[in-house]
């Protein structure tokens, strides 16, 4: 049987005390377990991708409120799908 000096599941935060532990000593065994895409839920499907789609937003109603400001700019199309891809 294999023999670690730590398990730890989940790829996320978890990836600092796997920090901590291989700084301590970079022999250490670790074993790193994740059911899904590792990196943990902020960078794989959360905090980051959504901030991808929210920054376009954004941007788009930025450009909307030129007007106001004197500037006469228009947004002639949203590729939605280009957007979703660079999320994914
Ligand atoms: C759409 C969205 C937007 C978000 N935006 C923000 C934001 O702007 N700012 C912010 O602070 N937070 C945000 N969050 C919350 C943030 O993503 C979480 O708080 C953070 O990811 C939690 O980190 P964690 O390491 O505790 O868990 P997770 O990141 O969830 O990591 C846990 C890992 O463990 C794995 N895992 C779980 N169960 C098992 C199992 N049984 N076996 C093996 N692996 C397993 C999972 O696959 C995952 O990779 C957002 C979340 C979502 C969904």
């Amino acid at each position: 049987m294999k023999k670690y000096d730590a398990i730890v599941i989940g790829t996320g935060s978890a990836m600092i005390i796997v920090q901590g532990l291989l700084s301590m000593n970079p022999d250490s065994r670790i074993a790193v377990i994740d059911k899904y895409r590792p990196r943990g839920i902020c960078l794989t499907r959360g905090c980051i991708p959504s901030k991808m789609v929210i920054s376009v937003a954004e941007i788009i109603a930025d450009i909307e409120k030129t007007r106001e400001l004197g500037v006469d700019a228009e947004i002639k199309s949203v590729d939605f799908g280009r957007i979703m891809k660079r999320m994914s």
